[in-house]
């Protein structure tokens, strides 16, 4: 990512992060789903099918204008693989052009030199890519192996920032590999974060002696910002219950593919309340719905 486009970036944050925190009455994040369909079927995931279509164009910068209207700061794409969708240019193009923070979730297969060009043209300001293993096995495909080389273009071409998140728990066979994946990530002059990942039933597990130990690894080469904010995750990674302050309906919106709102990808169905609809935001300063104490909102 050129300087330049960096130093603007974080202003845009700044300046993101003091409306949110002068305004409670607006979100700050929302993930919508253009795209439930995914190439791959990773071992833990309950989010991706093989057959659904691409949500049409018009109906999601519909969404998108909700959203905007809303107050929203950051839209972030995620699917399913929201990269298979062939007019996701224009869906960034039209965050950016609502005046929003515009970031994709990937898992990274369809980046070429070509593709990222388009990116950069349409608009995109993050990308996050999360890499489970080295080595592809039965729980997952998304691996170092496999996609050094679409990391190499991305450092290469890209002009967004690229943050590559690597996991430890939810059935990964190797938890080193995730220390593997931060390192390279850092090699390349990527931002690097771990994550503490669910099983296939959204249910968190703690962590094994050699888990906990690389994940504070992993941790310590990574982005501090997000060290900071995502401290739950030591408290489930000792298997400790955390109680949320959950901001899901307020600061925090999870809008599907049918435009539904939910409180997050683990708790879809609830309350899934069409976003067309007049919805009014919950209070976004007290608690308000508590997830089960081990269940991660969100990614
Ligand atoms: S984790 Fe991502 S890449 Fe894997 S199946 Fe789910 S949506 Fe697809």
């Amino acid at each position: 990512m050129r300087k330049s486009k960096f130093v603007k970036l974080k202003l845009r944050h700044a300046s993101f992060i003091s409306r949110a925190l002068l305004s409670t009455r607006h979100p700050v994040l929302a993930h919508l789903i253009p795209m439930r369909r995914c190439n791959l079927a990773c071992g833990y995931c309950n989010e991706y099918d093989h057959t659904s279509s691409p949500v049409p164009l018009d109906i999601i910068k519909r969404r998108l204008d909700k959203l905007a209207d809303l107050g929203t700061s950051i839209v972030t794409i995620s699917g399913g693989e929201p990269m298979m969708h062939p007019e996701l240019d224009d869906i960034i193009h039209h965050i950016r052009k609502r005046g929003m923070i515009a970031g994709l979730i990937s898992n990274g297969y369809y980046f070429t030199p070509e593709r990222i060009k388009r990116l950069n043209k349409a608009g995109l300001e993050h990308l996050q890519i999360s890499i489970d293993n080295v080595e592809p096995d039965v729980v997952s495909r998304k691996s170092l192996r496999v996609l050094d080389k679409k990391l190499r273009y991305l450092s290469e071409y890209a002009d967004f920032h690229v943050n590559i998140n690597s996991v430890i728990g939810g059935g990964i066979k190797s938890p080193e590999d995730a220390l593997a994946v931060a390192r390279r990530a850092v090699e390349l002059k990527f931002s690097t974060t771990v994550g503490v990942i669910h099983d296939n039933d959204g249910t968190l597990k703690p962590l094994t002696s050699i888990e906990k130990e690389i994940f504070q690894q992993v941790k310590k080469l990574g982005n501090k910002d997000h060290a900071r904010l995502n401290w739950f995750q030591d408290s489930i990674a000792e298997g400790k219950p955390y109680q949320w302050r959950c901001r899901a309906g307020a600061r925090y919106l999870y809008v599907c593919e049918d435009g539904l709102v939910h409180w997050c990808s683990q708790q879809r169905g609830y309350p899934g309340i069409p976003l067309e609809r007049n919805i009014r935001l919950r209070s976004g300063v007290r608690l308000l719905v508590r997830c089960n104490a081990y269940t991660r909102s969100g990614y």
